[in-house]
């Protein structure tokens, strides 16, 4: 869903001549822990208000879609958030890290005096959660809000000067550190499959064809492990065409939640035909859409059906480390600390992906233990454990 935050400026001076202080301070009680944590956050960084007598509204309202919130400046001061969208993030995991992003946006507004921010950072993740208004190159205003960049996050609310920490970097190449290789595939004895739903598994030529004719993209897992605690570098090597507006190609590491449902963080790549450009997205299957976008630089892959291009996750120090062709695009320590047990891709819908390679390397003594079953290929996420066939593959 898009994230506009509607900022309505005007009345001040009309209104400064008629009020006058300590007469209203309405907190809906629901919303009041955001409000002292927004405090708590702001005394830490040397603000201090004293908004029982200033005066405040902060109440629950059906603000119009897509407004999640809004910062009125009358007297006292307005904030309303969306009581549909307060209900509708309950079931994500993510669900407190959104709360906090509209109401801390919103308090950014209203008690910081700060407007709209669309300015940048180096891996072109919004500089700031005052980010909004008029959309901006098809983007959403999603934030990632969540682990090492919350704080970051909460320091530029306070301090636009703040600077960009590391993790913002963008383009650093693999250290070629993979660790000890545990399993790969042999794509060489020819196999042939069409499940229920019509996708096609097809080794030929050395490679793994995999055609989707679902409307929605798959998760494919290509490798099962078994209670994964060490760290980790998965990669596969691919080509698919991704010429549609929104068709996407991507990696994830899995873990299940029941014998039947698996979950895991996940990186695409996706098309936008207006921009002519690639773009990543960064997420976990159990929150509310892609926690971040990042627009890469257009040397990073083609994804062209002539180009190989490898996708890459390495686990380190409960960070994931998402690469496409040996280039850092993302660290992601959102529920980074699972217990991975399935490697595979987010393959597009009514599209074909060629795998020529999928390998587990386990970087930490001995700890990756080799799945009970080879070569088990599962469609898993979206349609419960179709195994096509067994592919050869070589577990140390
Ligand atoms: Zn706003």
């Amino acid at each position: 869903m898009k994230n506009t935050r509607i900022l309505i400026l005007g009345l001040i001076s009309l209104l400064l001549f008629s009020c006058k202080k300590g007469d209203i301070y309405q907190v809906d009680p629901k919303l009041d822990p955001y409000l002292q944590l927004f405090l708590q956050e702001a005394k830490e960084r040397g603000f201090n208000f004293n908004l029982e007598e200033d005066g405040l509204i902060l109440q629950f309202a059906d603000l119009e879609s897509p407004t999640i919130g809004l910062c009125t400046y009358t007297y006292p001061l307005l904030v309303q958030i969306d009581r549909t969208y307060w209900r509708d993030v309950t079931k994500y995991n993510n669900c407190e890290d959104l709360r906090q992003d509209v109401v801390f946006h919103e308090l950014g507004h209203g008690l910081l005096n700060r407007s709209h921010d669309n300015q940048t950072l180096s891996n072109t993740e919004w500089k700031s959660i005052m980010c909004g208004g008029e959309i901006v190159r098809e983007r959403s205003w999603q934030v990632n809000f969540s682990g090492m960049r919350k704080k970051y996050y909460l320091d530029e609310l306070f301090n636009t000067k703040t600077p960009e920490p590391d993790f913002f970097k963008y383009g650093d190449t693999f250290s070629g550190d993979k660790g000890n290789l545990v399993e790969s595939y042999d794509f060489s004895e020819n196999k042939h499959f069409t499940d229920a739903d019509g996708n096609v598994y097809d080794i030929s030529n050395n490679a793994y064809n995999i055609t989707t004719n679902n409307d929605y993209n798959n998760i494919v897992y290509l490798h099962t492990r078994k209670n994964l605690t060490s760290d980790f570098y998965y990669e596969v090597k691919l080509k698919t065409k991704l010429a549609g507006n929104g068709d996407c190609v991507g990696i994830i590491a899995g873990y299940p939640i029941s014998d039947t449902t698996g979950v895991g963080n996940y990186f695409y790549i996706s098309r936008n035909n207006s921009y002519n450009e690639l773009r990543a997205y960064v997420g976990h299957m159990q929150c509310m859409q892609p926690i971040a976008e990042v627009i890469l630089k257009k040397n990073v892959c083609q994804l062209d059906d002539q180009t190989e291009t490898k996708l890459a996750i390495e686990r380190t120090n409960n960070e994931l480390y998402f690469y496409v062709n040996d280039q850092l695009i993302y660290r992601n320590d959102y529920m980074a600390d699972q217990k991975y047990a399935n490697f595979g891709l987010v393959t597009p819908s009514k599209n074909t992906v060629t795998v020529t390679s999928s390998m587990c390397y386990n970087k930490a003594n001995g700890s990756l233990r080799a799945s009970t079953e080879n070569g088990l290929s599962t469609v898993f996420a979206n349609r419960g454990g179709a195994i096509p066939f067994n592919i050869p593959n070589t577990i140390k």
